[in-house]
């Protein structure tokens, strides 16, 4: 962050409600935002993120363009009311961050401060040990247009991503967009297939079929020997904006409920009697095609032919192409692997990830209404277009030890690694060990090494099992050969072990950290 021009301070966790106000997060954010009142009866909260703060700091500090730009950081806890604290430190409800956040004039130099973070963002995770994808993600809570995510490849992950090898597209499924795929209206016609629906009619000629019974995406395929593919899977929604509506997916396909709630805002399922009352119909006969509600349709549906509900109970209808249904079309569906890559040929792999950092384009979202602004050269008013990015510290250390570790335990990157060395006397009981390994100990520590010392007189099975276990980068052994003044140094991600004397220990343990960056 320094080797960037980034500024250090430390900003409050407790806030007043008034800046969360202003920003409109103390209404937008739910119950993710603690909350809670002064003596005097004050709305107060607890910071999640500290946009608000950065905002009202630089709506007091900043008055020229000739101040900006401003890069500000600080390593502070955050606190969440998270619904589901989880996974040891990688879900926490208090847990530490660092944020910053860029003070630019305009859209041009806020990419300028963007792109500043995100090579240093890349240096970062690198030097960390962290194996990760950046990838284009949603801005979520925090608001703004752009957006990425560094996701640390693991199945411990909770988010997954969609990842093209042929050109290097990557994207959070939250919002993971597919290219368009020949295999519309069922797999079939992809793979050479009859361009007919499955009753055999001409495409276009709609035919209504018998279905008692079959409400399911699982029970309609089983009962008319179709594929989930060959059929429109048809739901009934409602929304705050937009009322009652149909969203209509490709039977195999899944909702994406992120990119619904960005076309409609909040909504949520019909239920059986909103369904009946609206369209006269039970819920797994409702289709497309004459329905009296507002429909929205995936992009997908636009080709190929379907199964759909008739809109009359026990009744599906045949031969249902874009032509016979009024809809608005959007992206709607959740993007997984195997879909086709957005920008290329390539075929997308989803992985399980871990998010350790992001990085938002904010623009004005918070400038604008919490009104800071500086003067141009023209002497003009202009609201700081902003950005943010966070880092969650003990997070990092999580997805490092998720990806660096094997079947005795963690295998620390020196660069991460919470002591360089352990040091452990084989027979804590035998004189010998015990003050040779208390000087090698000494030694390493007043030549500046973090060092962890197993002095327990413990079996040597149990201290090499739990020297292995953390994982420290080296192992200093003090064993058979200490009368001689040797010791064995062991490197824990290789197994590979040295004799060395310790009068050259130091220069040996610093040779060897000094190879691993
Ligand atoms: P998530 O989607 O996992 O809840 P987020 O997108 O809400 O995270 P951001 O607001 O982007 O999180 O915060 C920046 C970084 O802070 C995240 O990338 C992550 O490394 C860390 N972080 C966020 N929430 C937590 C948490 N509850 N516990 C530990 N670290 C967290
Ligand atoms: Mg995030």
């Amino acid at each position: 962050m320094d080797a960037i021009g980034c500024q250090e301070l430390l900003m409050p966790v407790i806030n007043p409600a008034e800046i969360w106000r202003e920003s409109g997060r103390w209404d937008k954010v739910g119950e993710e935002l603690f909350r809670f009142k002064d003596r005097k009866g004050a709305d107060m909260a607890l910071a999640m993120t500290h946009e608000e703060v950065v905002t009202w700091l630089a709506a007091r500090e900043v008055r020229s363009y000739k101040q900006l730009p401003q890069l500000w950081y600080h390593i502070q806890t955050k606190e969440r009311d998270e619904a589901r604290p989880k996974s040891g430190i990688l879900r926490t409800r208090e847990f530490i961050m660092k944020d910053s956040y860029s003070l630019d004039v305009d859209v041009e130099a806020m990419q300028v401060s963007y792109d500043k973070h995100v090579a240093a963002y890349d240096r970062i995770f690198a030097r960390c040990g962290v194996r990760f994808l950046r990838v284009e993600s949603d801005n979520g809570m925090m608001g703004g247009a752009v957006s990425h995510e560094y996701m640390a490849p693991s199945p411990a992950g909770e988010d997954e991503v969609v990842v093209c090898d042929a050109c290097g597209y990557a994207a959070n499924v939250e919002l993971a967009v597919a290219g368009a795929d020949q295999a519309a209206g069922g797999a079939d016609r992809a793979a050479g297939g009859p361009a007919t629906s499955p009753g055999g009619e001409e495409a276009g000629a709609l035919v209504e079929v018998a279905t008692p019974e079959a409400r399911t995406i699982d029970e309609v395929t089983a009962f008319l020997g179709i594929a989930a593919s060959e059929l429109i899977k048809c739901l009934v929604v409602v929304s705050q904006e937009r009322g009652t509506i149909i969203v209509l997916v490709r039977g195999d396909h899944e909702l994406n409920e992120l990119k619904l709630r960005r076309v409609i805002g909040e909504f949520r399922l019909a239920t059986a009697d909103e369904v009946a009352d609206s369209l006269g119909v039970g819920i797994g006969f409702v289709g497309p095609v004459g329905a009296s509600l507002d429909t929205f349709a995936d992009e997908t549906l636009r080709a190929g032919t379907y199964v759909a509900g008739a809109n009359k109970d026990g009744y599906h209808v045949t031969g249902v192409t874009a032509a016979h249904f009024q809809a608005e079309f959007r992206d709607l569906r959740t993007v997984g692997g195997g879909d086709r890559c957005p920008h290329c040929d390539g075929r997308l792999q989803s992985e399980r990830v871990i998010e350790v950092g992001q990085v938002f384009q904010l623009g004005t979202q918070y400038s604008e209404p919490m009104n800071a602004r500086y003067l141009d050269e023209e002497g003009a008013e202009r609201p700081i277009v902003m950005g943010s990015y966070g880092i969650g510290l003990a997070r990092v250390a999580a997805a490092v030890v998720e990806q660096h570790h094997d079947e005795n335990g963690i295998v620390w990157p020196p660069s991460v690694a919470p002591f360089a060395a352990q040091v452990l006397s084989v027979r804590a009981s035998d004189a010998g060990q015990s003050e040779l390994a208390d000087r090698v100990y000494g030694e390493l520590v007043a030549a500046g090494f973090e060092v962890l010392y197993d002095d327990r007189d413990l079996s040597p099975g149990i201290k090499f099992k739990d020297a292995d276990l953390l994982g420290c980068p080296l192992q200093v052994i003090v064993g058979k050969r200490a009368a001689e003044g040797v010791v064995e140094l062991k490197w824990r991600a290789t197994g590979e072990r040295d004799d060395v004397p310790v009068a050259g220990l130091t220069a040996a343990v610093r040779a060897a950290l000094d190879a691993s960056f």
